[in-house]
């Protein structure tokens, strides 16, 4: 029987791979900044609260990310902390990249000075690719971020792939795709839609005011791409995978499903704000997960539009 560590165990991810390795037999192990402060309330939501072990780790503190790994003694390590928010990174730059860069190499540093041969996965982002001007991006689409946390993930990428080579790690990085559940906070765009038109719908009398519905993304269902992580973890040699549906979608087309899944015509409801405006955006986003499909035999069942759909369920 294998045993995980998640960190960012609290987060979306993390509760959905928590889920996903516990159905697997793992003995999962999960961290948080704060696991004495901390409600967990994704992990309540899917019933599997007592079912792991918390520590609390913050990332940037090697103190704390040794003795996570120390006490937990685990085959497999996801890094899925750190500050999340692409919007938040531009007014919170340094704590952006402190969490996500320092995070990783702490957790690199670490790995390498336990005799047991560790895996790591490092929960990368599509943000690195930036806007490829509707090109599908693959594993070696050149990087161009566009905000401080896709710099911050950019970074963390070229760290995993120096100690993978330096040193032998089994280390590597999904670059995922947006990805998106019940378990999404509301800060984040979909489900401020998702939540906002439902409050519409039971007579809130409320608009929804959005930033731009020009942008396009590849939006996929996260119980989904948990699974692609743990098959990178799986392999002989550790290698970095695009994670996607490959469908890509413009947040007007996401902004109409959700409300004609409800019954309104989203025009009546929505206005535009211009200082929701991020400073540099991404227009287009667009992926080719070949990869994903013939190495790791990973293909995702639910659509752009089933995303929404189960969102509002
Ligand atoms: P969440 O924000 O839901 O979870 C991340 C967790 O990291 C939080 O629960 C929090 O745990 C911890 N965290 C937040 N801020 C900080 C910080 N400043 N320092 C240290 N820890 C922090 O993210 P997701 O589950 O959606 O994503 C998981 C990972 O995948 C993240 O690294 C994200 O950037 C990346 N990713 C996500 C995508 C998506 O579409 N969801 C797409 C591509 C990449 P606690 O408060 O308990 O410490």
């Amino acid at each position: 029987m294998k045993t995980a560590l998640i960190c960012g165990i609290s987060g979306q991810d993390g509760s959905y791979l928590a889920q996903l390795l516990l159905s697997k037999g793992y003995t999962v192990w999960g961290t948080s900044r704060d696991a004495q402060g901390s409600s967990f309330g994704n992990l309540q939501r899917l019933s599997i609260r007592d079912q792991v072990k918390l520590i609390s780790m913050v990332p940037e503190d090697f103190r704390s990310v040794f003795t996570a790994i120390k006490q937990s003694d685990p085959d497999e390590i996801y890094y899925l902390a750190g500050q999340s928010s692409v919007g938040l990174s531009f007014e919170l730059p340094t704590e952006t990249i402190q969490s996500i860069v320092n995070g990783t190499l702490n957790l690199l540093e670490a790995c390498r000075m336990f005799d047991k041969q560790i895996r790591l996965y490092h929960a990368g982002s599509s943000e690195c690719f930036g806007d490829t001007k509707g090109q599908p991006a693959n594993e070696k689409t050149p990087f161009n971020p566009r905000s401080p946390y896709a710099v911050a993930k950019a970074s963390a990428f070229w760290l995993v792939d120096n100690y993978r080579e330096a040193y032998g790690l089994y280390a590597c990085t999904g670059l995922l795709f947006n990805h998106e559940s019940s378990l999404r906070p509301t800060r984040f765009v979909t489900q401020k839609i998702v939540q906002t038109a439902k409050r519409i719908v039971a007579g809130s009398g409320e608009t929804l005011t959005l930033g731009r519905l020009d942008i396009s993304r590849d939006w996929g269902w996260a119980p989904e791409y948990v699974d692609a992580m743990w098959r990178m973890l799986q392999l002989n040699e550790p290698e970095d995978f695009v994670i996607a549906t490959g469908v890509t979608i413009t947040l007007e087309e996401f902004v109409a499903h959700t409300f004609k899944v409800l019954g309104l015509d989203w025009k009546k409801y929505v206005v535009q704000d211009q200082s929701l405006f991020r400073p540099t955006d991404i227009l287009e986003s667009r992926a080719n997960p070949t990869k994903a499909r013939e190495r790791l035999h990973w293909a995702p069942n639910i659509s752009n539009k089933q995303v929404i759909e189960n969102m509002i369920a």
